[in-house]
């Protein structure tokens, strides 16, 4: 993107950029700026990591709270861990993320498994997971060979309290250091597969798009070195950008804005 070129597609986090947090209450200015963009013509789609809600459901939500959007415009995590899985032939998972997501898998035609043999360990957000739940993980990886699937790796998420809440990136953390012979894969951002498949969705080359998530380390750093512009909001996980002074400066974010209302609007297609 050209300097003063306005963005010619959108790529927008969810959570901490729309809404404030899972309680999903749109954040002030968002409906009417996220309407604009719409208006505009642009290319946009939402990159989710969300691991807790199907994607009708998180679509749903997203329209209750105001939002002009469609489930085709979701690009998140869920779905493209599920293709990741079936294409790679995995029948048998233990699923250590929310149970809400049990029928999720199943519908989408895996056996999941507590106790016994299984292809791949899956990991999402889970708030009530125990570590008796992780040590379920162990047999599966150092004597089965699973792969370690994350279906991202933030490190913490704020939960429908608003409160910080360890995440799966916590866990990955412990279980890949087990070891074990399978492979450890991350799936939604800040692994490259979603920014890829978000860019190829909305049919935009990186250098064109703006990035724009309230967490710049975990979302904004990869959308950066693929070449994005990246929009850093301060609506969410962080109130300040003290956070910045953990990166090397050649990964902060392009632009650092109190919201999304604050950003320039979307410019309409002539
Ligand atoms: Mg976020």
């Amino acid at each position: 993107m050209k300097k003063h070129e306005p963005p010619k597609g959108y790529l927008i986090d969810i959570e901490g950029v729309l809404v404030r947090d899972k309680r999903y209450q749109p954040i002030a200015g968002a409906v009417d700026w996220f309407t604009a963009l719409r208006d505009s013509g642009r290319p946009f789609c939402l990159v989710s990591n969300n691991t807790t809600h199907r994607p009708d459901d998180l679509i749903g939500d997203l329209v209750a709270a105001g939002f002009p959007v469609t489930v085709d415009q979701l690009v998140g995590t869920l779905d493209l861990s599920r293709r990741w899985l079936q294409e790679r032939g995995k029948k048998r998972l233990l699923w250590l993320g929310t149970a809400d997501l049990a029928e999720y898998w199943r519908q989408a035609g895996f056996e999941l498994v507590t106790n016994g043999p299984c292809e791949a360990v899956v990991l999402g957000v889970n708030q009530g997971l125990t570590v008796a739940e992780l040590d379920q993980a162990l047999p599966a990886l150092l004597d089965q060979g699973a792969d370690l699937v994350c279906l991202h790796r933030n490190a913490f998420y704020l939960d429908g309290q608003g409160v910080r809440r360890l995440g799966p990136g916590a866990w990955a953390g412990a279980l890949a250091a087990v070891g074990g012979t399978g492979r450890v894969i991350t799936v939604g951002k800040p692994s490259q597969k979603i920014y890829n498949e978000a860019l190829k969705r909305i049919g935009v080359a990186a250098g064109e798009a703006l990035f724009i998530s309230d967490d710049p380390v975990n979302d904004l750093v990869t959308a950066r070195q693929l070449g994005m512009t990246t929009a850093f909001v301060l609506s969410g996980k962080h109130s300040d950008h003290a956070v910045l002074g953990s990166l090397p400066e050649e990964d902060w974010p392009h632009i650092v804005c109190n919201s999304l209302g604050d950003l320039e609007r979307p410019v309409p297609l002539a």
